[in-house]
């Protein structure tokens, strides 16, 4: 295995721990390495859409334990690694190679070809798999409050509804068991034929929120990643059984296998003025069994 394989990846099926082969270490600056296995079981944050933080946990290598300071996704066209904010492309994207970067503080005796076991932290990671399936019930129990509020057809969610989430998100953070989400209802939005009087009565829209999370997640619906193929840069979406519909969603993050794992989730709002418009937060919040 080489760089230009790219990295297999095996948290999408829920694993916290993996071994693997060193393929290449880089001089990530500040004194810090980049170390990249053929395979990990470590999620790393985004660069384009950096919704789910990275995982945390260490790396054995023989008998020296590194802490991993972070992880980012790293890609190549085969002559060098650029690595996070450094990357000009979209994960995925045609022509490049995509790698988990393993970010250490002391390369010192990392070297190529080394066997090198990964251990995630689990309960961090249960907590931010938790958050992200809620974020996604909250997004599509928000666009289904919100399905009268539109006045023209536009795009649809995957459950049907008129898409407010995809259409107004501008930012999307996973946290330990939640997410917050930042929507701009401006002029843009209104011109596709949304009143933003629909958002007049923010406790009133979040007590409907709540209802519907507190349907779905009585139902304890099955909870998968489906995906294209194993490497970090193969398509993956959510896919989770909601009563009467399966709700298939594209992710790149981790989540709980069941919603029988959630005895709850909720939200609030908070809408400050912005120009031509409202900024509004959407704060998620969910209860592991
Ligand atoms: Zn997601």
């Amino acid at each position: 295995m080489t760089l230009t394989d790219g990295t297999v990846v095996t948290y999408p099926a829920g694993a916290v721990s993996s071994r693997g082969t060193v393929v290449h270490v880089a001089d990530a600056g500040e004194g810090r390495w980049a170390v990249v296995l053929d395979e990990t079981a470590f999620h790393p944050v985004d660069t384009a859409w950096p919704d789910q933080p990275a995982d945390r946990g260490m790396l054995r290598v023989g008998d020296a334990e590194l802490s991993v300071i972070d992880a980012v996704v790293g890609a190549t066209q085969g002559d060098g690694l650029l690595l996070g904010p450094d990357v000009p492309v979209r994960t995925g994207t045609d022509g490049w190679t995509f790698v988990v970067a393993h970010i250490v503080e002391s390369g010192a005796g990392v070297a190529v070809g080394d066997t090198v076991d990964v251990t995630v932290d689990a309960a961090y990671r249960a907590a931010l798999s938790a958050g992200h399936t809620a974020c996604h019930l909250a997004s599509l129990a928000f666009d289904a409050a919100l399905a009268g509020a539109w006045r023209k057809e536009v795009q649809t969610d995957a459950l049907g509804a008129p898409a407010f989430d995809a259409l107004a998100i501008q930012e999307s953070r996973i946290l330990p068991d939640g997410s917050r989400d930042v929507y701009r209802i401006g002029k843009s939005l209104r011109r596709k034929g949304f009143d933003p009087a629909a958002l007049d009565d923010l406790d009133a829209l979040a007590a409907r929120v709540d209802a519907q999370l507190a349907e779905w997640i009585a139902a304890g619906g099955a909870v998968r990643i489906e995906r294209d193929g194993e490497a970090l840069a193969d398509r993956r979406a959510w896919v989770c059984e909601l009563p009467g519909a399966e709700a298939r969603i594209p992710c790149g993050g981790t989540h709980v296998a069941s919603l029988h794992e959630l005895v709850a989730a909720t939200v609030s709002f908070e809408a400050a003025p912005m120009d031509g418009g409202l900024e509004l937060v959407m704060t998620t919040t969910a209860e592991r069994v």
